[in-house]
Formats: structure tokens, C-alpha cells, sequence
């Protein structure tokens, strides 16, 4: 394989890496189901059948699934009902905060793969215009774009260890009859949904472009991160440019709608800064060039330009 050679680095996967919150999130996160669950929570959906019906995934994983998010304290049990003991799902301030990242999810799913079919793609915001979700600084207002920031290291920073292996060995296979037929958001699912993928695309926005970069940043072992690159490329968010010729040296860099994929990864972070920092603060600062201020992102509508908050959202998101 083109990705493998003597340059690369060969040892054993490295137990620690360098902290973010992105990644921190993204161990929680970064997994099909858990986004699917909390997309069905999000629209209000509470009960185990419910999810069951509309997700149509094994009664165990889908435990497993809840169990994880509930652990991480993202959701909640709620006993609604006494003999039988009956439990709804209820998201906790920690699971409520991520509709924000939902928000981001949806506009770069409507601006690559609209679908008029899908009513995520057709939100209304309080204005009564469907609308698609904008990304701007809170300090200058104006939209950002990932080449207008950069990052520093916060009192936060230090090393982590490398992201556990889990259930999903395997890439996520596109199409299929998932989600018992419910229009869900399968594109950002199939990027943001498998660990693996994920982490690759946040390391990609840091600058990261060869395999062995790659490799030492993520801890991954060697099979699964050509796996992952690969399915990038075919997903259309990386594209492989030759940077050697014989041998032939191969870097991974985002194309325009992967670089898109910036405010996602943006929210990951405020979001693993606010709730997964253990105490010591963001492990990276990020700051937004053009203003020189530290990056706290807002959520405007593109039509009225007034910020987005869960209430102003139909149907309902939070
Ligand atoms: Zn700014
Ligand atoms: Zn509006």
C-alpha cells in the first residue's frame, strides 16, 4: 500500500496524546449511534421503544448505547411510570448544549447534500424563514472560516490517553435501510460518526497531512488509519496529493467541503472545553485572527441574522 514504506513510522501505538477537546468530545461523540440517539432526543423523542422503532438497532446496543451517553452524563434516566417500572431518557445541560453542534451539523449537511425531503434540512427560525445555520465570532460578528484562527496552548494542555479501541472496527458502510427509514443526517453521521474518521478530520485541522503525523497524533494503528484516510477520500472531505515521487509519498489534504467541516469540529471543542476539561481549563486556546480575540463562537440565522437559540428552532432541536 502506498501509505506504508520505510519512512513511516512502524513502532507500536503510542499510549499517550497531545490534549484536546475535540478529541475528548469526540470519545464520547464519535460513534453512528450515539449521534442518531441524540438526534432523536433532540426532536423529542424519550422512550427506550421509540428509539428502538425509529433507530432499528439491536435491543443490546442500543442499551449499551444509552448506558454510554448516560454514563458520560450527556442524558438522564427519568422512572415516568411505577408498575412496571418504566424510564425515559431526558438530556441533561451537558446533552442540551450539543445542539449547537446539531445546528452545525445540519448547515453542513444542507449546503453539500440538500434534500428537500428532509426536514432537518428545512428548519425555521424564529423570523419564520427557513433557515441554514451561520458560524460567526462573537466578538467581530463577522463568519469564520478555519484559515482565520489559530490556536494556542491553554492552561488546560498536557497529554491524554490515545483514544481506546472500541466496537466499531470497521468504517461505517454507507446506505442501507438504517433508522427504520427516518430521514436522518447520514453524510455528517458517516464523518462524524465512526471514531476513527473523526479524530482524523480534527487532526487534519490541525494541520496534520501525512500518514505517520497522523499516526503518532491519534494512536491509531497503521491498518485502521489507511482505512479511515481512504474512506475520507471517497466520502469527498480529503483528497490524496503526491508530495515525493519514487518512492511515491502520498499527503491527505481537506477539500473545500471537508474544510467546511470546520465549524463542527469548532463546537467538539467549545463543547469538550466547557464540560470535559477536568478543572484545569481548555488545553488549547483558539483565537480568531482577524479580531485578535479569543474565538467564542455564536449561531446566527442566515436570513435574519439574529442569534439561534434552542427555543427559536422548528421542529423542535433542545
Ligand atoms: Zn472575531
Ligand atoms: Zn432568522
Amino acid at each position: 500500500m502506498a501509505e506504508s514504506g520505510p519512512s513511516e513510522p512502524s513502532e507500536t501505538t503510542p499510549q499517550l496524546v497531545e490534549a484536546n477537546s475535540a478529541t475528548r468530545a469526540l470519545n464520547i461523540l464519535g460513534d453512528r449511534w450515539a449521534l442518531v440517539i441524540l438526534y432523536l432526543a433532540f426532536l423529542g423523542i424519550k422512550r427506550f421503544e421509540d428509539f428502538k422503532t425509529r433507530i432499528g438497532l439491536a435491543r443490546s446496543l442500543l442499551i449499551d448505547r444509552l448506558r454510554r451517553l448516560h454514563k458520560a452524563g450527556v442524558l438522564e434516566t427519568v422512572v415516568y411510570q411505577e408498575r412496571p417500572v418504566r424510564e425515559e431518557y431526558r438530556l441533561l445541560p451537558m446533552g442540551r448544549d450539543l445542539y449547537r453542534l446539531a445546528l452545525m451539523i445540519i448547515r453542513w449537511e444542507k449546503r453539500w447534500f440538500y434534500d428537500a425531503e428532509n426536514p432537518a434540512h428545512r428548519l425555521k427560525h424564529r423570523c419564520g424563514h427557513e433557515f441554514t445555520p451561520e458560524f460567526r465570532c462573537g466578538h467581530c460578528n463577522e463568519l469564520v472560516s478555519p484559515r482565520d484562527v489559530y490556536a494556542e496552548p491553554g492552561p488546560g494542555a498536557g497529554f491524554d490517553p490515545a483514544p481506546p479501541p472500541r466496537v466499531q472496527r470497521r468504517s461505517v458502510v454507507p446506505g442501507g435501510n438504517l433508522n427504520g427509514g427516518n430521514p436522518m443526517l447520514d453524510r455528517a453521521f458517516q464523518v462524524l460518526g465512526d471514531r476513527w474518521t473523526s479524530h482524523v478530520i480534527a487532526s487534519a485541522f490541525m494541520g496534520r497531512r501525512r500518514f505517520g503525523d497522523f499516526l503518532t497524533a491519534l494512536g491509531v494503528a497503521p491498518n485502521i488509519l489507511a482505512d479511515r484516510l481512504s474512506r475520507l477520500v471517497e466520502l469527498g472531505v480529503l483528497r490524496k496529493e503526491l508530495y515525493q515521487q519514487r518512492p511515491d509519498r502520498w499527503e491527505y489534504r481537506l477539500t473545500d467541503q471537508g474544510r467546511d467541516l470546520y465549524p463542527l469540529i469548532a463546537e467538539l471543542n467549545r463543547w469538550g472545553d466547557k464540560w470535559l476539561d477536568g478543572g484545569l481549563g481548555p488545553p488549547l486556546i483558539t483565537y480568531h485572527r482577524p479580531c485578535g480575540h479569543v474565538l467564542e463562537p455564536k449561531i446566527t440565522c442566515d436570513q435574519c441574522h439574529q442569534e439561534v437559540a434552542p427555543p427559536d428552532i422548528s421542529p423542535r432541536l433542545g
